[in-house]
């Protein structure tokens, strides 16, 4: 989304066990040190021959002997017979074709084809999903379910992934409490810390909560040098204007390198991001909603791009306003929707309450409509574009 952040490299990467792996990039090629299937095997339950001795519908032959999946090197196929096999047996030497139970009247010892055979048919030769030396799997790729199937069936047991970003999570406030003390007379508890963790979690990162810190260089000059060595830093507070906003004057006094800061947007428009030594650092607004937001628009593909998937964070795509809104013209806005699909057409509802303060409307959407910086008027069926965080719903 920024040019500032596009050029994040992937982290380094570590072995990991499958279930560790999943969701995560592959740091590697996986090449195949054999090949898949590794034997001619049959497709069907039916049975193996060769195609010429019946060349025509209504062949007899002789059934020789039976393959189960798993049979150890089977006799080779005698010429003018064939043998019983299920799927996934190996194929006898001879055989070129499996006919499927369903095609063949079985009488006894021998069996009639119903129809002429077809070299090839119902045989999933050696190598024709995986060809040994060939790297079925990408660095950079995403592992899912396929894709450790995939690793398993070649042998392996572990796969080289990127590492996931470690987040320091620092909220910062004097009214501040966490949330297992009682919050006093003008005090409120640390939800921020909370939401981002998760946020980050679910963005497949590991955070890790900082204790908060004061509105006082002193405090946040403390609390930030315990983020020393995190790959990001999040903060939240004490970036807008404010003579108590000292957030990112301290960073700064600490040696971050300042890339932006306030963005035309709403909500989250004093966003700050900038680097300290080899951690991104991001500086996100207090209010909860504002928090949430940059977050899920500027660190969340950030994340991404530091776990190696990079890329799109989310859907993006053209849809309806479901009702008119009127806005001031310069920054842009993005407004909590739930969306609908309605046939081909995608409807984004914004939600009612679009106040940065208010905690119930951080959660219970599903999208994000993006209303221009330019635009003042959008009528109800007005396109916009609509980050998608969860398939629409139906209807
Ligand atoms: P600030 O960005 O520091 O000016 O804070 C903006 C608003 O967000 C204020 O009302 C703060 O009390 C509130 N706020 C700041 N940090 C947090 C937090 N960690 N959890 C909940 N609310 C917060
Ligand atoms: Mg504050």
């Amino acid at each position: 989304m920024l040019a500032s952040l596009a050029d994040v490299a992937p982290l380094p990467a570590e072995r990991v066990a499958f279930r560790g792996a999943l969701g995560r990039a592959l740091a590697e090629d996986l090449v195949a040190e054999r090949s898949l299937p590794p034997f001619d095997n049959s497709q069907m339950d039916g049975y193996a021959l060769r195609a010429r001795d019946a060349a025509r519908s209504g062949a007899r032959l002789p059934v020789a002997f039976e393959v189960a999946a798993g049979a150890r090197g089977p006799a080779a196929l005698p010429p003018g017979a064939c043998a019983r096999v299920f799927t996934g047996a190996p194929l006898p030497e001879g055989a070129d074709c499996v006919e499927m139970q369903e095609e063949v009247e079985r009488d006894g010892a021998s069996a009639r084809f119903r129809r002429a055979a077809v070299a090839g048919r119902f045989v999933r030769r050696a190598g024709y999903d995986v060809a040994r030396g060939s790297a079925p799997l990408r660095r950079g790729g995403l592992v899912d379910a396929g894709a450790v199937g995939l690793a398993a069936a070649l042998g392996r047991t572990e796969l080289l992934v990127h590492r996931r970003p470690r987040v320091a999570v620092l909220a910062t406030g004097d009214e501040l409490v966490p949330v297992d003390r009682v919050a006093g007379p003008g005090q409120i508890q640390d939800s921020n810390s909370h939401a981002l963790a998760a946020a980050c979690a679910d963005a497949g990162a590991d955070p890790v909560l900082l204790p908060m810190a004061g509105d006082s260089r002193a405090a946040l000059r403390r609390a930030l040098s315990s983020a020393r060595g995190a790959d990001v830093l999040v903060t939240t507070g004490g970036v807008s204007v404010g003579d108590r906003d000292l957030t990112r004057a301290v960073l700064e006094s600490m040696g971050t390198r300042i890339d932006f800061w306030r963005v035309a947007m709403r909500p989250g428009k004093p966003v700050t991001f900038g680097r300290w030594g080899r951690t991104a650092v991001f500086g996100l607004p207090g209010n909860p909603v504002s928090a949430l937001v940059t977050f899920e628009l500027f660190v969340r593909p950030a994340l991404r791009a530091l776990a190696g998937l990079g890329g799109p964070s989310r859907p993006v795509l053209a849809a309806r306003l479901a009702t008119a809104q009127v806005k001031e013209p310069g920054l842009t806005w993005y407004l909590r929707a739930r969306s609908r699909r309605d046939g081909p057409a995608l409807w984004v509802e914004p939600l009612g309450n679009q106040s940065s303060g208010a905690l119930t409307s951080a959660t219970g959407f599903d999208a994000l409509a993006v209303l221009p910086a330019a635009a003042t008027r959008l009528r109800r069926g007005a396109l916009v574009e609509a980050i998608l965080l969860a398939p629409p719903r139906q209807g």
